[in-house]
């Protein structure tokens, strides 16, 4: 079973393949990268290069995929433009959002948070914990989610898919299981079934917290 959230204004559907999904589900145009918690973001690549964002064009039949299990999968819509990126603790100290979000580009219409655990479930050391500090995280936690988007320009439109992949049993969690399994999450024009999730919009201020916080 896939799940599925639209992006308002757009056309464009955000699709979430986790536990319960077959893999004959998920449609052939959907590209994945071998993914390698970096920032580069790839312009049309094949399938399985070595990448953690891509950008096709928006009428060419190939849509932007993140494998996640846990990590933050982002999705950008420009006009006549789509990608991705897969962003871990990492990735996002690395730049793989602004590495996405490049100037040239200009502003995207809407920028979307897919799944991924979520604060509450996030205990972090003192490597993470230097990267966050004094940016409004959570003690001894990590908000995958408050630091995408305090990476992004103030202005930018962001809708959140509130779902944590561990608290959460319908998608896979490295943190749960250690599983290989990932999520399979991509973003393509709104014409598959699916069942619906909401998106909710979400504020670019980093001092706003956008994740939910568990006990
Ligand atoms: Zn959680």
């Amino acid at each position: 079973m896939i799940m599925g959230a639209r992006v308002p204004g757009t056309g464009w559907t955000v699709f979430v393949a986790g536990v319960s999904a077959l893999p004959t589900e998920v449609p052939d145009g959907a590209v994945f990268l071998r993914q390698v918690h970096g920032s580069r973001v790839l312009n049309s690549p094949e399938p399985f290069s070595e990448g953690d964002g891509m950008v096709f064009p928006a009428d060419g039949g190939r849509f932007p995929g993140v494998l996640t299990a846990d990590c933050l999968p982002v999705f950008a819509l420009w006009p006549g433009r789509v990608g991705c990126a897969h962003a871990g603790w990492r990735g996002l100290a690395g730049g793989v959002v602004e590495s996405l979000l490049k100037d040239e580009y200009g502003l995207p219409d809407a920028v979307v948070l897919g799944p991924c655990i979520c604060p509450g479930c996030y205990r972090v050391g003192e490597e993470v914990s230097r990267l966050a500090r004094g940016k409004g995280h959570p003690r001894g936690r990590f908000d995958l989610k408050l630091e995408a988007v305090s990476r992004m320009a103030p202005e930018t439109r962001v809708f959140n898919l509130d779902y944590c992949t561990l608290c959460d049993p319908g998608f896979h969690s490295y943190r749960r299981n250690a599983a290989t399994l990932r999520n399979r999450v991509w973003l393509a024009p709104d014409r598959m079934r699916h069942d619906i999730l909401q998106l909710e919009p979400i504020t670019a201020d980093p001092h706003e917290k956008p994740g939910r916080m568990h006990a």
